[in-house]
């Protein structure tokens, strides 16, 4: 089994396949306190991909009520309960290129049983049943509480809710491609992009079992197994998934998390405010996020890892460059390659340099004369 670095980790760990390294890797960041939770990118998806026979249980892109909600119901609370405690990370161990220390534990592939390509579970079908079960729901009540209305102020809110948008994380090492006896499922070595082949795919199942995420899913028409495909013949012509183009609360910027020049690598590498999914999960997720500045640390650190508190603080006091680099998000179709930030505007830039979107940083602010005010 041949050792891999994961740089989220700060380690080498195992990873049970083959692993060739892309040009270029997709990514995203998402902005979890600007997500409203109305479901449009969920829709946009759906719409476009899984809208036929056999696909009515499938939400390739799903917006999910943590700490409650999960599609497939308990997804992450169940897998953190098959690895048991682990000792997290050596946060005095980090460095520029080991950002969060080193992590300790064992990852899915190293506590994976033998024979296994790591340790995971198979949902039953009724647990695929809803993309967003217990919406809106609280970790207390102020009823529980004794009325109370606790948690009403910043920093942190002991009564808490948040929306969790997910898609496949096109992880740099998948565990569903690692599982798979087929070999049916790849890693683009244009863009990282993870597909399954149809035409290999015997519906074994081995990927959702081992994607600790649950995002591939099984077709029971076709009895294969099918999954977000990140919309590449759109990344193919340099626009943007339906996900990301379509979300209300422009909560979402896609970009090349490889690439210096990207704004996501400028979020997740150089301001550290951008932060992955489980890292401890060890598939090198490469989709991030904004933790919700209002939610307990303690949770958020078991969901994003050591960088919350860090990553909080960025959000809360952004330097310059951040608070522009905040505006290109959601504001044009096209994949932004690289971005500047000037002293006025956020400026955003195609494959070839030319500029695509131009944002002011500072809303205008207009003072009607005294003349027109609307009172007596
Ligand atoms: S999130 Fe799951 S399905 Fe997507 S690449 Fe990672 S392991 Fe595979
Ligand atoms: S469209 Fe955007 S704001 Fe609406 S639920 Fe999806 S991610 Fe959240």
């Amino acid at each position: 089994m041949p050792d891999v670095y994961n740089w989220q980790l700060g380690r080498t760990m195992p990873y049970p396949h083959e692993r060739g390294t892309p040009t270029h890797q997709f990514g995203a960041v998402f902005n979890i306190n600007r997500c409203i939770g109305c479901q449009t990118c969920t829709m946009a998806c759906k719409s476009t991909w899984t809208f036929s026979r056999g696909q009515e249980h499938m939400w390739w892109n799903n917006v999910e009520s943590k700490p409650f909600g999960g599609y497939p119901q308990s997804w992450d609370v169940k897998l953190l309960e098959m690895l048991g405690p682990q000792p997290g990370w050596d946060t005095s161990l980090a460095t520029p290129t080991a950002p969060y220390g080193v992590y300790r534990g064992k990852t899915i592939f190293e506590a994976a049983p033998p024979g296994q390509a790591t340790v995971g579970y198979l949902p039953e079908d009724k647990e695929w049943r809803f993309p967003n079960i217990y919406e809106d729901t609280s970790n207390r009540s102020p009823q529980t509480t004794g009325g109370v209305q606790e948690g009403a102020s910043l920093p942190e809110h002991q009564v808490f809710f948040f929306y969790l948008a997910r898609i496949c994380n096109h992880c740099s090492y998948p565990a569903c491609l690692a599982a798979c006896p087929r070999n049916a499922i790849y890693k683009r070595p244009e863009d990282g992009i993870v597909l399954i082949d149809q035409s290999r795919c015997r519906g074994y199942r081995k990927c959702i079992e081992a994607c600790p995420y649950k995002k591939p899913m099984w077709r029971p028409n076709t009895r294969l197994s099918e999954k977000c495909i990140a919309c590449y013949p759109r990344v193919e012509k340099g626009t943007v998934t339906r996900c990301v183009s379509a979300c209300v609360g422009k909560i979402r910027l896609q970009g090349w998390i490889d690439d210096p020049r990207s704004p996501v690598y400028y979020l997740v590498h150089e301001e550290q405010v951008a932060l992955p999914s489980y890292p401890q999960f060890g598939t090198e997720p490469n989709v991030y996020y904004i933790p919700p500045r209002w939610a307990p640390r303690k949770y958020l650190r078991q969901m994003f890892g050591p960088g919350v508190d860090t990553a909080i603080a960025k959000y809360t006091n952004p330097s310059r460059t951040l608070l522009g680099v905040l505006q290109l998000f959601g504001v044009t179709q096209k994949i932004l390659y690289s971005y500047e930030v000037t002293s006025t505007d956020a400026v955003g830039y195609d494959e070839n340099g030319v500029e695509v979107v131009r944002v002011p940083i500072d809303e205008p602010v207009v003072v009607r004369p005294e003349q027109h005010l609307n009172i007596t």
